[in-house]
């Protein structure tokens, strides 16, 4: 399962409704990339599976 180890964000489900009306079970992965040392906010380096929103979170706060 793709979860996110920095934020903790795993998958959510939900359901496709075509237009005439029939729903059919879908789910939204999360975007997670394999990364060697990524370094947080708080100046912990992580690595493993993390979702994008927290890689470019985490590239902002290098690049100040
Ligand atoms: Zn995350």
């Amino acid at each position: 399962m793709r979860i996110c180890t920095v934020c903790g964000k795993r998958e959510m489900h939900g359901k496709k409704v075509s237009h005439s009306n029939i729903k059919t079970p879908r789910r939204w992965r999360v975007n997670v990339q394999k990364v060697n040392a990524l370094q947080l906010q708080n100046g912990e380096v992580v690595s493993g599976y993390v979702c994008s929103r927290c890689i470019r979170t985490a590239h902002k706060v290098a690049s100040k």
